[in-house]
Protein backbone atom coordinates (compact mmCIF):
# COMPACT_ATOMS: atom_id res chain seq x y z
CA UNK A 1 0.00 0.00 0.00
CA UNK A 2 1.24 3.94 -0.80
CA UNK A 3 2.72 5.55 1.93
CA UNK A 4 0.61 8.10 2.53
CA UNK A 5 0.73 8.80 6.61
CA UNK A 6 3.02 11.61 6.95
CA UNK A 7 2.15 14.69 8.66
CA UNK A 8 -0.06 14.63 11.61
CA UNK A 9 -1.58 17.98 13.11
CA UNK A 10 -3.67 17.27 15.69
CA UNK A 11 -2.07 15.33 18.09
CA UNK A 12 -2.56 15.11 21.75
CA UNK A 13 1.11 14.76 23.70
CA UNK A 14 -1.19 13.60 27.21
CA UNK A 15 -3.71 11.00 25.04
CA UNK A 16 -0.26 10.14 23.20
CA UNK A 17 2.13 8.67 25.95
CA UNK A 18 4.13 5.54 25.92
CA UNK A 19 2.06 3.26 27.88
CA UNK A 20 4.40 0.88 30.08
CA UNK A 21 6.73 4.00 30.53
CA UNK A 22 3.47 6.09 32.18
CA UNK A 23 2.41 3.17 34.46
CA UNK A 24 6.06 3.30 35.43
CA UNK A 25 6.05 6.79 36.28
CA UNK A 26 3.07 6.62 37.78
CA UNK A 27 4.20 4.01 40.27
CA UNK A 28 7.51 5.87 40.86
CA UNK A 29 5.19 9.19 41.48
CA UNK A 30 3.06 7.24 43.93
CA UNK A 31 -0.15 8.08 41.79
CA UNK A 32 -1.15 4.36 41.52
CA UNK A 33 -2.02 2.04 44.61
CA UNK A 34 1.42 -0.29 44.44
CA UNK A 35 -0.86 -3.44 43.92
CA UNK A 36 -2.24 -1.78 40.67
CA UNK A 37 -0.69 -4.11 37.86
CA UNK A 38 -0.19 -3.10 34.60
CA UNK A 39 -3.19 -5.28 33.17
CA UNK A 40 -5.51 -3.14 35.44
CA UNK A 41 -3.89 0.50 34.32
CA UNK A 42 -4.31 -0.89 30.94
CA UNK A 43 -8.13 -1.08 31.22
CA UNK A 44 -8.39 2.18 33.26
CA UNK A 45 -7.26 3.84 29.85
CA UNK A 46 -8.82 1.90 27.74
CA UNK A 47 -12.47 1.59 28.77
CA UNK A 48 -14.57 3.19 26.59
CA UNK A 49 -17.78 2.88 28.82
CA UNK A 50 -17.80 6.20 30.82
CA UNK A 51 -20.94 7.82 32.24
CA UNK A 52 -20.46 10.52 30.58
CA UNK A 53 -18.11 12.43 28.37
CA UNK A 54 -17.00 14.39 31.45
CA UNK A 55 -16.02 11.35 32.92
CA UNK A 56 -14.35 10.12 29.98
CA UNK A 57 -11.98 13.10 30.12
CA UNK A 58 -10.51 12.28 33.59
CA UNK A 59 -8.31 9.44 31.74
CA UNK A 60 -6.66 12.53 30.92
CA UNK A 61 -5.87 14.04 34.31
CA UNK A 62 -4.08 10.61 34.87
CA UNK A 63 -1.46 11.15 32.16
CA UNK A 64 -1.55 14.87 33.19
CA UNK A 65 -0.02 14.09 36.56
CA UNK A 66 2.90 12.13 35.59
CA UNK A 67 3.48 15.14 33.60
CA UNK A 68 4.44 18.04 36.37
CA UNK A 69 8.08 18.31 36.30
CA UNK A 70 10.52 19.47 33.62
CA UNK A 71 11.93 16.21 33.28
CA UNK A 72 8.46 14.49 32.91
CA UNK A 73 7.53 16.69 30.09
CA UNK A 74 10.95 16.98 28.04
CA UNK A 75 10.93 13.21 28.52
CA UNK A 76 7.31 12.61 26.97
CA UNK A 77 7.61 15.08 24.12
CA UNK A 78 11.22 13.59 23.56
CA UNK A 79 9.87 9.82 23.12
CA UNK A 80 6.72 11.34 21.31
CA UNK A 81 8.98 12.68 18.75
CA UNK A 82 11.15 9.41 18.45
CA UNK A 83 7.84 7.27 17.78
CA UNK A 84 6.31 9.61 15.12
CA UNK A 85 9.72 8.79 13.51
CA UNK A 86 9.77 5.62 13.63
CA UNK A 87 6.43 5.58 12.23
CA UNK A 88 8.06 7.34 9.01
CA UNK A 89 6.54 10.25 9.34
CA UNK A 90 8.12 13.61 8.33
CA UNK A 91 6.44 16.25 10.13
CA UNK A 92 3.68 16.46 13.37
CA UNK A 93 2.41 19.17 15.50
CA UNK A 94 1.98 18.07 19.07
CA UNK A 95 -0.09 19.88 21.20
CA UNK A 96 -0.58 19.79 25.07
CA UNK A 97 -1.94 22.88 27.17
CA UNK A 98 0.56 23.94 29.56
CA UNK A 99 -2.02 25.32 32.41
CA UNK A 100 -2.66 21.52 33.78
CA UNK A 101 1.16 21.05 34.05
CA UNK A 102 1.75 23.68 37.60
CA UNK A 103 0.74 21.18 40.34
CA UNK A 104 4.05 21.35 41.32
CA UNK A 105 4.68 24.65 40.75
CA UNK A 106 6.49 25.29 37.54
CA UNK A 107 5.30 28.02 35.44
CA UNK A 108 3.39 28.01 32.08
CA UNK A 109 6.87 29.16 30.59
CA UNK A 110 8.75 26.71 32.16
CA UNK A 111 6.22 23.93 31.06
CA UNK A 112 6.62 24.93 27.33
CA UNK A 113 10.44 25.39 27.58
CA UNK A 114 10.64 21.41 29.14
CA UNK A 115 8.13 20.41 26.43
CA UNK A 116 9.73 22.09 23.66
CA UNK A 117 13.59 21.24 25.10
CA UNK A 118 12.34 17.25 24.55
CA UNK A 119 10.81 17.73 20.88
CA UNK A 120 14.17 19.56 19.99
CA UNK A 121 16.17 16.52 21.45
CA UNK A 122 14.17 14.10 19.72
CA UNK A 123 14.41 15.71 16.44
CA UNK A 124 18.05 16.13 16.90
CA UNK A 125 18.45 11.98 17.19
CA UNK A 126 16.05 12.10 14.38
CA UNK A 127 16.64 14.50 11.17
CA UNK A 128 13.83 13.29 9.55
CA UNK A 129 11.18 14.48 11.47
CA UNK A 130 9.87 17.65 12.04
CA UNK A 131 7.58 18.60 15.16
CA UNK A 132 6.10 22.05 16.23
CA UNK A 133 4.41 22.57 19.85
CA UNK A 134 1.14 24.01 19.79
CA UNK A 135 -0.08 25.08 23.49
CA UNK A 136 -4.21 24.96 24.28
CA UNK A 137 -6.00 27.01 25.71
CA UNK A 138 -8.53 25.13 28.06
CA UNK A 139 -12.48 24.98 28.37
CA UNK A 140 -12.37 24.31 32.49
CA UNK A 141 -15.35 24.95 34.64
CA UNK A 142 -18.56 26.33 33.99
CA UNK A 143 -17.83 29.05 32.06
CA UNK A 144 -14.99 31.10 30.15
CA UNK A 145 -14.23 33.26 33.56
CA UNK A 146 -13.68 30.27 35.33
CA UNK A 147 -9.75 30.02 34.26
CA UNK A 148 -9.71 32.88 32.17
CA UNK A 149 -6.27 34.61 33.91
CA UNK A 150 -4.91 30.85 33.52
CA UNK A 151 -5.71 31.03 29.87
CA UNK A 152 -4.42 34.53 29.16
CA UNK A 153 -1.44 33.45 30.55
CA UNK A 154 -1.20 31.04 28.43
CA UNK A 155 -1.37 33.49 24.88
CA UNK A 156 1.39 35.10 26.54
CA UNK A 157 3.36 32.73 27.96
CA UNK A 158 3.31 31.19 24.05
CA UNK A 159 4.07 34.06 22.49
CA UNK A 160 7.88 33.89 23.93
CA UNK A 161 7.89 30.73 22.09
CA UNK A 162 6.66 31.74 18.95
CA UNK A 163 9.38 30.75 16.06
CA UNK A 164 11.33 28.89 18.80
CA UNK A 165 9.55 25.56 18.90
CA UNK A 166 6.04 26.81 19.46
CA UNK A 167 4.12 26.89 16.28
CA UNK A 168 0.49 27.72 17.21
CA UNK A 169 -2.26 28.11 19.84
CA UNK A 170 -5.54 25.99 20.01
CA UNK A 171 -8.49 25.72 22.39
CA UNK A 172 -9.18 22.45 23.95
CA UNK A 173 -11.08 20.45 26.71
CA UNK A 174 -14.99 20.03 27.21
CA UNK A 175 -16.09 22.35 24.40
CA UNK A 176 -19.50 22.26 25.54
CA UNK A 177 -18.43 23.79 28.46
CA UNK A 178 -19.59 27.23 28.88
CA UNK A 179 -20.63 29.93 26.45
CA UNK A 180 -18.55 28.79 23.33
CA UNK A 181 -18.32 32.70 21.81
CA UNK A 182 -16.99 33.54 25.19
CA UNK A 183 -13.78 32.26 24.38
CA UNK A 184 -13.55 34.41 21.08
CA UNK A 185 -11.27 37.56 23.14
CA UNK A 186 -8.72 34.70 23.77
CA UNK A 187 -8.48 33.63 20.37
CA UNK A 188 -8.48 37.25 18.91
CA UNK A 189 -6.17 38.09 22.08
CA UNK A 190 -3.65 35.37 20.57
CA UNK A 191 -4.32 36.19 16.94
CA UNK A 192 -3.35 40.15 17.79
CA UNK A 193 0.21 38.51 18.59
CA UNK A 194 0.80 37.01 15.40
CA UNK A 195 0.23 33.25 16.56
CA UNK A 196 -1.69 30.96 14.65
CA UNK A 197 -4.95 29.52 16.06
CA UNK A 198 -6.56 26.15 16.00
CA UNK A 199 -10.09 25.63 17.50
CA UNK A 200 -11.27 22.15 18.79
CA UNK A 201 -15.45 22.67 17.69
CA UNK A 202 -18.29 20.60 16.63
CA UNK A 203 -16.57 17.19 17.96
CA UNK A 204 -18.84 16.90 21.01
CA UNK A 205 -22.33 17.28 19.42
CA UNK A 206 -22.82 21.05 18.91
CA UNK A 207 -22.19 21.92 14.86
CA UNK A 208 -23.00 25.44 15.13
CA UNK A 209 -19.53 25.35 17.20
CA UNK A 210 -17.97 24.84 13.92
CA UNK A 211 -19.51 28.69 12.66
CA UNK A 212 -19.11 30.42 15.74
CA UNK A 213 -15.11 29.24 15.45
CA UNK A 214 -14.69 30.35 12.23
CA UNK A 215 -16.19 33.74 13.35
CA UNK A 216 -13.64 33.84 16.12
CA UNK A 217 -10.83 33.60 13.50
CA UNK A 218 -9.72 30.48 14.01
CA UNK A 219 -7.10 29.33 11.12
CA UNK A 220 -7.95 25.63 11.45
CA UNK A 221 -11.21 23.65 13.48
CA UNK A 222 -9.99 20.37 15.42
CA UNK A 223 -12.73 17.90 14.39
CA UNK A 224 -15.10 20.38 12.76
CA UNK A 225 -17.53 17.29 12.39
CA UNK A 226 -20.42 18.54 13.57
CA UNK A 227 -20.99 20.94 10.66
CA UNK A 228 -22.76 18.15 8.65
CA UNK A 229 -25.59 18.63 10.88
CA UNK A 230 -26.76 21.76 8.74
CA UNK A 231 -26.36 22.75 5.12
CA UNK A 232 -25.25 26.25 5.91
CA UNK A 233 -22.61 25.08 8.86
CA UNK A 234 -21.45 22.94 6.01
CA UNK A 235 -21.12 25.24 3.15
CA UNK A 236 -19.41 27.87 4.88
CA UNK A 237 -16.97 25.30 6.07
CA UNK A 238 -16.57 24.32 2.39
CA UNK A 239 -16.96 28.15 1.33
CA UNK A 240 -14.07 28.99 3.12
CA UNK A 241 -11.86 26.34 2.45
CA UNK A 242 -11.13 26.33 6.40
CA UNK A 243 -8.38 23.36 7.40
CA UNK A 244 -10.61 20.40 9.27
CA UNK A 245 -8.21 18.43 11.61
CA UNK A 246 -10.21 15.34 11.23
CA UNK A 247 -9.78 12.32 13.46
CA UNK A 248 -11.63 9.63 12.72
CA UNK A 249 -10.78 6.81 14.69
CA UNK A 250 -11.12 8.89 18.19
CA UNK A 251 -14.34 10.02 17.17
CA UNK A 252 -15.09 6.41 16.52
CA UNK A 253 -14.06 4.78 20.01
CA UNK A 254 -18.18 5.86 21.19
CA UNK A 255 -19.56 3.00 19.36
CA UNK A 256 -19.84 4.80 15.74
CA UNK A 257 -18.81 2.81 12.79
CA UNK A 258 -15.88 4.24 10.16
CA UNK A 259 -18.76 4.00 7.78
CA UNK A 260 -21.02 6.15 9.80
CA UNK A 261 -18.55 9.12 10.23
CA UNK A 262 -18.98 12.29 8.16
CA UNK A 263 -15.48 11.75 6.88
CA UNK A 264 -16.59 10.83 3.20
CA UNK A 265 -19.61 13.12 3.30
CA UNK A 266 -17.32 16.27 4.08
CA UNK A 267 -14.50 15.10 1.58
CA UNK A 268 -17.36 14.38 -0.94
CA UNK A 269 -18.56 18.36 -0.60
CA UNK A 270 -14.95 19.49 -0.84
CA UNK A 271 -14.10 20.32 2.44
CA UNK A 272 -10.34 20.88 3.43
CA UNK A 273 -9.89 17.67 4.77
CA UNK A 274 -6.62 16.67 7.08
CA UNK A 275 -6.47 13.18 8.87
CA UNK A 276 -4.50 13.04 12.22
CA UNK A 277 -4.86 10.91 15.17
CA UNK A 278 -5.83 13.00 18.24
CA UNK A 279 -4.96 10.98 21.02
CA UNK A 280 -2.85 7.73 19.57
CA UNK A 281 -2.49 6.20 23.18
CA UNK A 282 -6.33 6.48 24.01
CA UNK A 283 -7.70 5.87 20.45
CA UNK A 284 -5.11 2.99 20.03
CA UNK A 285 -4.29 4.52 16.73
CA UNK A 286 -1.60 6.16 14.45
CA UNK A 287 -1.80 7.84 11.51
CA UNK A 288 -1.00 4.89 9.03
CA UNK A 289 -3.97 3.12 10.75
CA UNK A 290 -6.03 6.03 10.23
CA UNK A 291 -5.19 6.05 6.01
CA UNK A 292 -6.03 2.03 6.07
CA UNK A 293 -9.40 2.78 7.93
CA UNK A 294 -10.21 5.14 5.24
CA UNK A 295 -9.11 2.72 2.97
CA UNK A 296 -11.75 0.31 4.02
CA UNK A 297 -14.32 2.70 3.61
CA UNK A 298 -13.76 3.28 0.19
CA UNK A 299 -11.13 6.40 0.45
CA UNK A 300 -8.60 6.00 -2.24
CA UNK A 301 -5.34 6.63 -2.27
CA UNK A 302 -5.32 9.62 -4.23
CA UNK A 303 -7.39 11.20 -2.00
CA UNK A 304 -5.21 10.47 0.97
CA UNK A 305 -2.20 11.96 -0.77
CA UNK A 306 -4.05 15.13 -1.20
CA UNK A 307 -5.06 15.10 2.21
CA UNK A 308 -1.41 15.19 3.23
CA UNK A 309 -0.63 17.34 0.71
CA UNK A 310 -3.34 19.98 2.24
CA UNK A 311 -2.08 19.10 5.82
CA UNK A 312 1.27 20.66 4.57
CA UNK A 313 -0.29 23.68 3.37
CA UNK A 314 -2.51 24.33 6.62
CA UNK A 315 0.93 23.25 9.07
CA UNK A 316 1.86 26.49 11.20
CA UNK A 317 5.65 25.77 10.01
CA UNK A 318 7.78 28.28 7.83
CA UNK A 319 7.12 28.48 3.96
CA UNK A 320 10.72 27.24 3.80
CA UNK A 321 10.08 23.78 5.81
CA UNK A 322 6.81 24.15 4.25
CA UNK A 323 7.99 24.03 0.32
CA UNK A 324 10.81 21.06 1.74
CA UNK A 325 7.55 18.99 3.14
CA UNK A 326 5.78 19.17 -0.26
CA UNK A 327 9.02 17.76 -2.30
CA UNK A 328 9.71 14.77 0.53
CA UNK A 329 5.86 13.70 0.93
CA UNK A 330 5.39 13.80 -3.13
CA UNK A 331 8.97 11.60 -3.40
CA UNK A 332 7.51 9.15 -1.07
CA UNK A 333 4.20 9.24 -1.83
CA UNK A 334 4.71 8.67 -5.69
CA UNK A 335 7.26 5.66 -5.04
ZN1 LIG B 1 -8.13 17.05 20.10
Amino acid sequence: MERTALVDLHLHLDGSLDLPWAYQRSLEEGLLDQDCSFEDYYRIVYQTKYSSREDGFRKFDLMCDILQTRESLSEAAYRLVRKLDEKGMIYAEIRFASQQHMKKGLTQSEVLQAVIEGAERGMKECPDINAGIINCLMHKGDSAAFNRSLNEDAVHASKEFLGKGLVGMDLAGYENNGVFMDYAPLIRLAKSLGIPCTVHAGEMGIGSHVHDAILMGADRIGHGIGCVQNEEWLQEVVRTQIPLEVCVTGNCRHGLLYIEHPVRQLLESGAYVTLNCDNMTFAATDLANEHAQLRRIGVDADTLKACTLRAIDAAFCTPELKEQLRCRAKTIMNK
